[in-house]
Order: structure tokens, then sequence, then C-alpha cells
């Protein structure tokens, strides 16, 4: 009797030594509480330490802190009531939480608990595991955040190709319409019986037409130069008055003859006095692809624009664009910013475009550190605005931005200008427009003869340039001119006419830039500024 009695005691022994073992290697903790509000432990294993900072001790009986206190805030009226009605049908808690440690942190655990009953079916305590899951918990959280951007960047892509498809179908019929008008009116041109009127009319829609397709190859790379990050603000001191001036005149002349049109420039009534520091490339681009949208979806009325200081928060300059137009659906604010968007309704299905212009002016807008905006109705016209910085040179003079607004006539004595251009069309066509102010015109097939012709006549007043030639390109032969005759001005001619371009080509020490297609205004504008 006493050797079972014995035998027993040793076999308790054994199975609570095995026990403590299991226990020990468990990588969560075990307890037993009360069904109390505080989850009051009666018992928990030293792994609490890993997993809640709190030693057994201090858990215990609610010495430190309770276990209710522990669980996250945010779970514990939920695990209360989980528990109420397991025990209601003598079922096992299967739970994940989140438990705040005792340094601070947040973890996640899994908890998995049952009722211990007496054999009347009163609930003594309630026993259980908890381990922390938190490395598996991110990992999934972690997973799920990829499916969501999966998803939404298949979406986008999706949204992409179908905008990118109707792009293509839109740009297909945005270059047939002119090219159709070019190839057309040209061949018209040929007939012999053409009255003046007639043909002074064809070469200007063929003109138009050019010009719009100009811009519109235009639009299409610097859009993907912006796509691509190649394109950053290049701050300059800049007269905003005379740069308001220029965008006024130079579109003043794009309003079609058909469309009852004002285009005003309303002075501003607190006059900025001295210049500023921003891109006037892009300023002026941005303020024309507002004005010519405002010209484009407006039949009568008036296109009016506008600039307002505001000295506070830092300074902003607000530009301003309203037109007495068709006007824009509110649900339509945001997209239209958006590249290849267009609004199609039957009030816009004639007017053409690319949905371009206004993802590049935002982007503009946004790159010099302002923002677009819009107010608008459909039918009630529409007010665009945009701010950037207001810097204030503090020094004060006058700058041309790019332009200047010299009359053409002002071209006053014959010069001898030196034409760098391989192109035979190209030289013809520049040494028309010269010649018609007696001006001398030589040729320099490359820059290599450029460089000749500069070493051996040192009569030559002025060279107009073209970059991209065989033999020795336009910056390359710069620098050797320069090198020759410092003072003799320079100026660039060329087809890379993007708004980084011009930048690259006076960084380079160029006097002077004008794009192709050239314009005789621009022209004789360059030439004025540096007779000047
Ligand atoms: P595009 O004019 O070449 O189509 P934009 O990006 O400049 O491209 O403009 C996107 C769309 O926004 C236009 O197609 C037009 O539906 C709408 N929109 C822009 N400006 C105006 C305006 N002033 N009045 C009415 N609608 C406009």
């Amino acid at each position: 009797m006493e050797n079972s009695g014995a035998l027993i005691v040793e076999e308790l022994d054994d199975s609570r030594k095995t026990l403590a073992t299991i226990i020990g290697v468990l990588p969560g903790f075990v307890y037993r509480c009360k069904n109390d509000k505080d989850w009051t432990m009666i018992f928990v294993s030293n792994q609490c330490l890993d997993v809640t900072g709190y030693t057994p001790d201090e858990l215990k009986f609610n010495k430190a802190i309770s276990f209710n206190e522990v669980i996250a805030e945010e779970y514990r009226s939920y695990l209360y009531s989980r528990w109420k009605a397991l025990l209601k049908v003598d079922g096992m808690l299967k739970e994940e939480y989140k438990i705040v440690r005792k340094d601070g942190k947040t973890r996640w655990v899994l908890e998995q608990g049952k009722g211990v009953f007496d054999e009347k079916g009163k609930l003594l305590y309630l026993d259980g595991y908890i381990t922390d899951i938190t490395t598996r918990k991110e990992a999934e959280e972690r997973l799920v955040q990829k499916n969501i951007e999966l998803h939404i960047a298949k979406e986008r892509a999706e949204d992409s190709n179908k905008l990118k498809t109707a792009f293509l179908a839109n740009l297909s019929h945005e270059i047939r319409t002119p090219m159709n008008a070019i190839l057309g009116f040209s061949d018209l041109l040929k007939e012999e019986d053409l009255q003046s009127e007639q043909r002074d009319n064809y070469v200007e829609i063929i003109n138009n037409s050019g010009n719009h397709l100009l811009s519109l190859i235009n639009d299409i790379i610097e859009m993907s130069k912006i796509e691509t990050g190649q394109i950053s603000p290049n701050l300059e001191e800049v007269d905003v008055n005379l740069l308001m001036g220029v965008v006024e005149k130079s579109l003043a002349t794009t309003i079609p003859s058909d469309k009852k049109l004002e285009l005003k420039y309303i002075q501003p009534r607190v006059r900025l006095t001295e210049n500023i520091k921003t891109d006037p490339v892009k300023l002026r681009q941005i303020l024309t692809n507002l004005i010519s949208n405002s010209v484009k979806f407006t039949d009568v009325g008036s296109v009016e624009f506008w600039y307002e200081c505001n000295m506070s928060e830092g300074g902003s300059i607000n530009f301003f664009v309203k037109d007495t137009g068709i006007g824009i659906d509110r649900e339509n604010h945001r997209e239209i910013f958006e590249r290849f968007n267009r609004i199609l309704n039957e009030q816009t299905t004639n007017r053409g475009g690319s949905g371009l212009g206004l993802a590049i002016a935002k982007a503009y807008v946004e790159m010099m550190g302002g923002k677009i905006d819009l107010e608008s109705e459909y039918g009630k016209g529409s007010l665009f605005k945009f701010s950037i910085p207001l810097i204030i040179c503090k020094r004060c003079r006058t700058h041309a931005s790019g332009d200047n607004l010299i009359n053409s006539e002002d071209m006053t004595s014959s010069m001898r200008i030196l034409v760098a251009e391989d192109e035979d069309t190209n030289f013809l066509y520049l040494s028309a427009l010269l010649s018609k102010f007696n001006h001398i015109i030589f040729r320099a097939g490359n820059g290599k003869e450029a460089v000749d012709l500069v070493r051996d006549d040192d009569t030559i007043d002025l060279v107009l340039m073209d970059i991209k030639m065989p033999i020795l390109n336009g910056f390359d032969a710069l620098k050797q001119i320069k090198k020759i005759r410092p003072c003799l001005p320079v100026i660039a001619q060329t087809a890379y006419a993007l708004s980084d371009d011009e930048q690259s080509i006076r960084a380079a020490g160029f006097d002077g830039y004008i794009a192709k297609p050239i314009m005789k205004q621009q022209l004789m504008d360059a030439i004025n500024s540096i007779c000047k």
C-alpha cells in the first residue's frame, strides 16, 4: 500500500517534470486565470516575459498589471464577449489580437484557451496558451498591402492602356486633319488661275496646319520627358509685365476670324515693379496652354487673363485665365488635368485636341512649387487659376524673358550674316527672309566651314548657327568661333525646340536662340536684340 502510494507520488512528480519541460520549450506561455474583468492570472509560465515583457510574478494576481491592461485597448471588450459566448457552449477560444508590451511596443498574439469546469458544471478557471505571432502577421499585412498595390497598379495600367488607345486613335485624327489641309491646299496652290486672295488664304491654312502639327509634336515629346523626369525648372530673372504682353501679342493672332472673341490682358491693380525669379519658358507655356484652351472652347464673348500678387504666407503670384466658353462639369474638374484626358460631348467633338495641354501645364506649375485649379460649370464659362512662389529680385533690371517686343521694322543697317545650315530648304528660307532687309548672306554647310569663314573674313557681323550639322556640330563650332572672335554674336537656330533644349543652348554661350520653324518676327526680334 505504502509502495503504491510512493509510486503514485513518483509518477505525479514525473509527469509534473515532463509538463514543466514541455511548457518550458513552448514558444509562448501557458496560463490559468479567473474569468473576471481583469483576467486575474493564477499561473503563468516563464515565457510570458518574452511575450509581454512582464515576469510571471508581475502578472500573477495583478501584482504589477492585470492581463486585461496588457491587451491592446481596442480588443478588450471584444475578447470579453467572445469568452462569454464560448463558455456558454463549452467552446474553445482561438483569437488573434494585439497586446502592448511592458516596453510600450505593440505585438500580435494568438490565444487558444478553454474553460475548466467542476463535475457540477461550475466554471472554475480558464486555461490556455498565448504566443507571439507578430512576424507572421506583419508578413500577412505586407502581402495584403502588396496585393492592394498590385490591384491598384493593374487597374491603373488597364486605365492607362485604354487612355493610350484612345489617345492614339485621336492622335491619328489630329495628325491627319492638318496633313490633309497641308497636302490638299499646297496642291491647289499649283493651279495657275488662282486669285491672289485665294492664294493668301490657302497659304494661311497651310501655315496654321503646320503650326498645329508642330505644337502637337512638341506636346508629345514634352509629356514623355516630364514622365521620365527629364525636365526641371530653370529659374531666371523675369519681367512678368513684359511676359504677359508678349503672351497677349502672340496669342491674339491665333483667334480664328469666325469667332466673335476678344482676348484681353487685364492690367493688374497692383503692378509688380520688380523682376521676379521664375522659369519664363515654362510660365509662358502654361499661360499659352490655358489661353489657347479658352480660345478653343469659347465661341463668343471674351478670354481675359491677369495676375495678382499675394504678399502674405511667403508670397505667391497668382495667374488667372477666364473665359465665357462652354464650361466644364464639376465631375470632370480633376480628370482633365490627367494626360490624354478630354471631355467628349456634342460641344467638344469638333474642337480637336490631344489631351496633353493641361497635363503639361499642371506638371510645370507643380515643378515650380505651385498649384493649379479651376472654377467652372457646364455652360457657364471657366476660370483657371494657378499660383507660383513669388521671389522678388532685389536688383531691378528689365529682362526680355526670352522675347522682346521691338517691331521688325527696327532693323536698321545692312549686316553681313553667316548662316551655318546643312539643309538646303532651311537655308533658302532664311536667306529669303534676311535678304528682304538688305543683309548680305554667306553660307556654311557645316560647323567647320562656319569656323573657317569666321577666321578668314573678319567683316562678318553675325552668325546664325544650326546645331545639328555634319563634320562639326553647332556647339563645337561656337566654342571655336568664340576663341577666334569672342565678341562676334552667334544665334542658335535649331529644331531642338523644347524647353530644356533652350536652356542647354543658352548655357553653352549662344547669344540668342530661335526655334525652327523660324517665324519672321521671331528672327527679327532675335537679331534686333543683338544689334541693340
Ligand atoms: P486638349 O485641349 O488638347 O484636348 P487639354 O489637356 O488642354 O487637352 O484639355 C483637356 C480637356 O479639358 C479638353 O479636351 C476640354 O474638354 C477641357 N477643357 C480645357 N480647357 C477648357 C476650357 N477653357 N473650357 C472648356 N473645356 C476645357
